[in-house]
C-alpha cells in the first residue's frame, strides 16, 4: 500500500532537523550532511525533485561563537543563525558538488507566505531553481523573524514549503524512529505507529511536547506539519534521520517511521477555497478553443486563448473565466495582473517575454488553481 500511495511521487520536501545535522555536543555533524545528501542526489538521478528544509543554523552558529551560555536569548539566538546559516550552506554545497549538484538558499520568514505576492514570487523562484537542476535549501529567516512573523518551527515551515511548491509528498526526519504510542524515553511499553490513517485527538495527544533542546520542534509540531499536508492532499512520513538509506527507504516505499495518509477530501477543501472563499476581482474571456482545452482536458489558461479581460486585478488574485457566450465556466488564481494579461491576451507563451520584458510562467492561471464551475 505505501509502495502504490508512493509511487506517483515526483517532488519530494524533506524537512532535517538540528539534531540530525549535528554532532553530540554541538557542531555540524558533516558524515551526516554527505550522506544525506548523496541521498538526495540519489533521488534527483530517479527523476524526483527535493527540495530541502534544514535546520542547524543555530546550532552550527552556537558551536562556532563557542558560547558558554547554555539558554540564548532571541538575539543570540539570532546572531547564532546568522554565523550558522553559511556554515550550513558550505557543507552543503561541498556535499552536493561530488553529484555536481548545485545548492541554493531561500531564507524565509511567515509573513513572506502570507503576502500572495511573495508566495507567488517564492513559488516562481523554487520552479526555477528545480527546472534549473539545483537543490533549493530553506530556512527560516531567523535574522529578521521574532515572534509575530515567525514560522516558529521548522516543521511548521516544511508543510507551508510542501503547499508552495506543491510537492507531493513531505518527509520529516528526525531524531527517533517516528511517532510512538508513548514517550519511548520514558515508556518501556511505547510502540512505533507504522501508520496514521487519520490525525485524531487521540494521535495529537500521542505526540505530546517536546522532547529536545536542540532543535524547537518537537513530536507534537511534526503531528501538526503532517495534518496540514494532509489537508493539502499530501502523506507525510516521519522518519529516523541519523539511519543510512533512510530517504529512499522512505521514498521507495519501504516499511520505515510512520506514514500519515493524506485526508481524502483534500484537493476538494483547495477547490472549495478557491470557488467559495475568494472573492473574484475580475474577468478573464477566452475563446472556444481555450474554453474546450479547460473543460475537456483540464489544461491550465495560456494567453493564446485569452481575448479580453475585465476588472483591475493584481497577480494573484482570483478571477473568474468566461467562455465566448459570456458564461462563467471556471475560476482561478490569476498568475499575471489584468495590466499583463491585458498586454498578453492572444499571444504565445513564448512571446510573455518579449511583450512584457520579463515572465513568470507560461500560464495566466495554472490548472491547479483553477475550479471548473461545473465540478463544485
Ligand atoms: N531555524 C532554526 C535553525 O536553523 C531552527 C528552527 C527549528 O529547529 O525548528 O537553527
Amino acid at each position: 500500500m505505501r509502495r502504490e500511495l508512493l509511487q506517483q511521487v515526483r517532488r519530494v520536501v524533506i524537512k532535517v532537523g538540528s539534531r540530525v545535522l549535528t554532532v553530540e555536543g554541538g557542531g555540524l555533524d558533516y558524515d551526516a550532511i554527505t550522506r544525506l545528501c548523496d541521498e538526495m542526489a540519489g533521488l534527483r538521478q530517479q527523476g524526483i525533485e527535493v527540495i530541502l528544509v534544514s535546520s542547524g543554523a543555530v546550532a552550527a552558529g552556537r558551536d562556532a561563537l563557542r558560547s558558554a551560555d547554555t539558554t540564548l536569548t532571541i538575539p543570540q539566538k539570532q546572531a547564532a543563525a546568522a554565523v550558522g546559516q553559511p556554515l550550513l550552506m558550505q557543507a552543503y554545497q561541498q556535499a552536493c558538488t561530488r553529484h555536481g549538484l548545485v545548492t541554493a538558499q531561500i531564507l524565509l520568514t511567515a509573513e513572506d507566505l502570507a503576502n500572495r505576492n511573495r508566495f507567488l514570487n517564492a513559488r516562481t523562484t523554487l520552479e526555477a531553481l528545480l527546472t534549473a537542476g539545483a537543490l533549493p535549501v530553506i530556512n527560516e529567516n531567523d535574522s529578521v523573524a521574532v515572534a509575530e512573523i515567525k514560522f516558529g518551527d521548522n516543521d511548521n515551515l516544511s508543510a507551508l514549503v510542501t503547499s508552495l511548491a506543491e510537492a507531493d509528498l513531505l518527509l520529516i526526519l528526525t531524531d527517533i524512529e517516528g511517532l510512538y504510542s508513548a514517550n519511548p524515553a520514558s515508556d518501556p511499553a511505547a510502540e512505533l505507529i507504522p501508520l496514521v490513517r487519520s490525525i485524531t485527538r487521540e494521535i495529537e495527544r500521542m505526540a505530546g511536547g517536546s522532547g529536545s533542546n536542540v532543535g524547537t520542534g518537537g513530536m507534537a509540531t511534526k503531528v501538526t506539519a503532517a495534518k496540514k499536508s494532509a489537508r493539502f492532499g499530501v502523506p507525510t512520513i516521519l522518519a529516523p534521520g541519523k539511519q543510512p538509506g533512510v530517504i529512499s527507504a522512505a521514498v521507495s516505499g519501504q516499511e520505515i517511521g510512520t506514514l500519515f495518509l493524506p485526508a481524502t477530501d483534500g484537493l476538494n477543501r483547495r477547490k472549495h477555497w478557491i470557488a467559495y472563499t475568494l472573492r473574484p476581482a475580475g474577468k478573464v474571456l477566452v475563446d472556444a478553443g481555450a474554453q474546450r482545452a479547460l473543460v475537456e482536458k483540464g489544461t491550465s489558461l495560456l494567453p493564446s486563448g485569452i481575448t479580453g479581460v475585465e476588472g483591475r486585478f493584481e497577480r494573484g488574485r482570483c478571477v473568474r473565466i468566461c467562455g465566448p457566450d459570456g458564461a462563467e465556466i471556471a475560476r482561478g488564481l490569476a498568475d499575471y495582473s489584468s495590466s499583463e494579461i491585458q498586454l498578453i491576451a492572444g499571444h504565445k507563451s513564448a512571446e510573455i517575454e518579449q511583450l512584457l520584458g520579463y515572465r513568470y510562467g507560461d500560464d495566466v492561471v495554472h490548472r491547479d488553481n483553477l475550479v471548473l464551475i461545473n465540478s463544485i
